[in-house]
């Protein structure tokens, strides 16, 4: 019995003011929901951390970076290390997300750095795979996953597995309104499961929790999560509004 997780992440949005409102609005839409229901996340931007977690402090919810550096200190300008997040009171680090992979040049190597300095410095990872439009098209959807998913979690123990988050995010999806079918999540999260059951044993794999993301809503949550695989979404766009995002996590509710 894996618990749903949510995961609201807000990219390049909110201060820490709008942090804190966010959180008090939050915690007023979801006070019937019980932690057994469901995990909630969110991954503020890094100057909003620190009042994230003290806005949370005694609440249910946990805090994330959206990255990290995997070195631990140095002359890195601009960049935030495992160890530096951990001191802000983050608990948990996204780690992948296409748009690092896109936009700042990631590669599966430094997804698997980052992986390793995260759980160094007591973080779980929230790590991000998923094919591109043209990956998808090519029938390479499966092959990419396979790749992103060897080469990222490479030299963790069965226990790390059991307990970081997985997010299957098919790039073609995220930010875009139109999210993966259920057919179509279903088989990437199935053959998601079945890998790591593969490379790291059953008892494991039956734990780690993988998340779907791509444009959710409330809307479309209900099937998703309804997915055998499926362990609950992280979420970007429709995270913004707490009310959205209270009505996205309370589905959970309803399972
Ligand atoms: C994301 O950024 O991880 C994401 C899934 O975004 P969106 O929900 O906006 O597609």
């Amino acid at each position: 019995m894996r618990i749903p997780v949510f995961a609201a992440n807000w990219k390049m949005h909110k201060t820490g003011l709008e942090a804190v409102a966010w959180i008090r609005e939050f915690a007023v839409a979801t006070k019937n929901l019980s932690a057994a229901d469901a995990e909630v996340i969110i991954a503020p931007p890094f100057t909003a951390i620190a009042a994230a977690v003290e806005a949370t402090r005694g609440a249910t919810l946990a805090v994330a970076g959206q990255n990290l550096h995997f070195e631990r200190q140095g002359a890195f300008t601009g960049e935030v290390s495992a160890a530096l997040l951990k001191a802000a009171g983050a608990d948990l680090v996204i780690i992948g997300h296409s748009e690092r992979r896109r936009i700042f040049g990631e590669t599966d190597e430094s997804v698997q750095r980052k992986v390793t300095a995260a759980h160094t410095a007591g973080l779980v990872p929230i790590v991000c795979v998923g094919e591109t439009l043209e990956e998808r098209e090519r029938g390479e959807t499966l092959a990419v996953l396979d790749r992103q998913l060897k080469a990222g979690l490479d030299g963790c123990s069965g226990d790390q597995i059991a307990a970081l988050i997985l997010a299957y995010e098919p790039v073609w999806a995220i930010g875009t309104g139109k999210n993966a079918t259920a057919t179509e999540a279903g088989e990437a999260h199935t053959h998601l499961r079945r890998r790591l059951r593969e490379w790291f044993g059953g008892t494991h794999a039956d734990r780690c929790r993988i998340l779907y993301g791509g444009s959710v809503k409330p809307e479309n949550i209900k099937e998703l999560i309804g997915l055998e695989d499926v362990d609950g979404a992280l979420v970007g766009g429709a995270s913004l509004e707490s009310s959205t995002f209270a009505a996205i996590v309370s589905v959970s509710a309803t399972l």
